[in-house]
């Protein structure tokens, strides 16, 4: 059931501190929303904190991750 309240942000949960995590919280706290990021392991990050990839590079010179 989703319930509407009146003039009233709701409080937001989001499951999952991966990029897809962080980049919601970004967006949410640039919206002024009461938010929190849970994620079942004990840091932000996702799929590039909780493994390694010994060897992998990017083929082309870049400091920044884009969202693709
Ligand atoms: C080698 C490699 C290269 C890649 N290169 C690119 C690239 O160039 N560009 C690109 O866009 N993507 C790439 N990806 C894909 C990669 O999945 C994304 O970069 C990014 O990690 C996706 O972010 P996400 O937040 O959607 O998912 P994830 O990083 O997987 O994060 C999901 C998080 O949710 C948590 N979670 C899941 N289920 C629950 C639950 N039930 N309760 C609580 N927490 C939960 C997990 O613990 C995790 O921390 C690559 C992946 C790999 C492995």
């Amino acid at each position: 059931m989703i319930a509407k309240m009146a003039g009233a942000k709701p409080k937001v949960a989001v499951v999952g501190a991966g990029p897809g995590g962080i980049a919601m919280g970004i967006q949410l706290a640039q919206g002024g929303y009461d938010f929190t990021i849970f994620d079942r392991g004990d840091g932000f990050g996702g799929t590039w904190r909780n493994n390694t990839y010994p060897g992998a590079a990017c083929d082309v010179p870049s400091h920044f991750y884009s969202y693709s």
